[in-house]
């Protein structure tokens, strides 16, 4: 932490930070300028923020030096970037590029099934599929419950596809752990706190998705805590909310190369969600892939008129081997091979 003085404060004014610095431990540098005296404190950032300095006379403001996220800061825990296997995919580490595809939520046996295999023989390495929607409107269909874990579990015994579904509420904990290889945590429970620590507990990776007004920053504290419990993260920008309303949010691509540079953690976009519309979202693919995504999640359906949910924003299962062809060629410039 820095605490910088006004450029009024007197001598005595500064001592006084030096002592309650001191007085806690951390390492105290007095680092007299020419207009203003800024005093350094080395250690325990937290125990300086709880102080309160602000409100001491004479000084002006309290700077962090050190980033607020910890264990998936790249700096601190990991100088590398961290390659995850999930039921024998590789997710990370800049050699692989990892699809997962399928339907917005399980609808039927046949529907899942269908998808499965089409997206399987496209090239997806894993299967998505939503079991707990979490839905605007109470009264819009929110998910088979059970029922789909049961149909993604049948699915997965089909293809061989390793389940990606949302752990909504943590009251399906138990039953979403036992049918799902990785526990996606949406966007809008990316600051429920608790879930993120019950999640981190349950031993299977996390695909943490960025909140619609979450900062990267906050996306990463966020993913301290599922960290903390021991579990792996898969980070995911699915589009934020900006003044601009002609896509359903707005893809923020900045946060791929951003993101690489501060975290070990592997980073996904989901395309589907920020255009809400399909013929976007093959463009938004290719470029993630260009600007180094790890992989991407996309919803995809047999007859994406007839979807329940998001079928605007779904491709057509017959289309999904093609668009994934021309999204690979974009990842293996970038020299990763599809996982
Ligand atoms: C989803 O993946 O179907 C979903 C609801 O995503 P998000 O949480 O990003 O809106
Ligand atoms: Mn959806």
């Amino acid at each position: 932490m820095m605490i910088v003085m006004t450029p009024q404060a007197s001598d005595q004014q500064v001592e006084a930070v030096r002592e309650r610095l001191a007085a806690t431990g951390v390492h105290v540098v007095v680092m007299p300028g020419e207009l203003t005296t800024a005093i350094g404190a080395i250690g325990d950032p937290q125990g300086v923020t709880e102080l309160g300095l602000e409100g001491m006379d004479g000084v002006d403001r309290v700077v962090p030096i050190s980033r607020p996220y910890k264990l998936a800061s790249l700096e601190l825990s990991h100088q590398e970037p961290s390659v995850l296997d999930v039921a024998g995919r590789t997710v990370g580490g800049g050699e692989t590029f990892c699809l997962i595809a399928g339907p917005c939520t399980v609808e039927s046996a046949e529907q899942t099934l269908a998808v499965a295999h089409a997206v399987k023989a496209g090239g997806a390495s894993m299967l998505r599929g939503g079991a707990y929607k979490p839905r605007t409107s109470p009264f819009a269909f929110s998910g088979l419950g059970r029922e789909a874990l049961q149909i993604l579990a049948e699915a997965r015994a089909e293809t061989g596809l390793p389940v990606v579904t949302e752990l909504l509420d943590a009251q399906h904990a138990d039953v979403v752990r036992e049918h799902a290889d990785v526990l996606q945590i949406g966007a809008r429970n990316m600051q429920n706190y608790a879930l993120l620590e019950v999640a981190g507990k349950l031993g299977r990776p996390v695909l943490l998705k960025r909140g619609l007004s979450s900062s990267l920053d906050e996306l990463l504290q966020a993913s301290d805590y599922v960290l903390k419990g021991g579990a792996d993260v898969i980070l995911c920008e699915r589009g934020i909310r900006t003044f601009e309303t002609a896509t359903r949010f707005t893809l923020d691509l900045g946060a791929v190369p951003w993101l690489k540079l501060h975290t070990h953690l592997p980073v996904i976009v989901d395309p589907s969600h920020a255009a809400g519309d399909r013929r976007l979202v093959e463009p938004l693919s290719r470029a993630a892939a260009a600007v180094g995504a790890d992989g991407i999640i996309v919803e995809v359906h047999e007859d994406p008129t007839a979807a329940l949910c998001d079928g605007a924003q779904s491709l057509f299962a017959r289309d999904f081997a093609a668009y994934a062809q021309r999204v690979t060629a974009h990842a293996e410039l970038d020299g990763k091979r599809l996982a």
